[in-house]
């Protein structure tokens, strides 16, 4: 649960290091548990150790969230904002594209259905139509 809040912070924090000091403040935790989670995150290709705290600018260990995007491939920079979901690193605006891209596939399925729907509509009141005629 710590590691998860800790996590977002970092991600939120993309490309700043925090130490651990400034990450137990973050987080509400205690330092030991700070420690542990770090060393949790570091093991994970998506987090770096730095020598530097982005926050309070002292040189002590830090650690600091150097994803890169698992849709344009390109790192996340320091100020960009950025989601991970599922081990995933996005930038938010590639998120919202990608986002984008599904409501509008599902708005395509959606039309087709209710063309088709329509068109059955038409179909049966065709049907009707022509079994309505009066036959002489
Ligand atoms: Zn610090
Ligand atoms: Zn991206």
């Amino acid at each position: 649960m710590t590691a998860e809040i800790a996590r977002r912070i970092l991600v939120g924090a993309a490309g700043e290091a925090l130490c651990h000091s400034c990450l137990a403040f973050a987080c509400s935790v205690s330092l030991p548990v700070v420690r542990r989670v770090a060393e949790e995150l570091l093991t994970s290709a998506s987090f770096q150790r730095r020598d530097r705290c982005a926050r309070c600018r002292h040189t002590v260990p830090a650690i600091c969230f150097a994803g890169k995007c698992a849709h344009c491939s390109l790192a996340v920079l320091p100020g960009e904002d950025a989601l991970e979901i599922d081990g995933d690193t996005f930038h938010a605006a590639c998120l919202r594209r990608l986002a984008t891209a599904e409501t509008i596939r599902l708005a395509r399925k959606l039309t087709r259905t209710s063309r088709q729907l329509i068109e059955q509509a038409r179909r049966r009141m065709r049907d009707r139509g022509r079994r309505d005629v009066p036959s002489r």
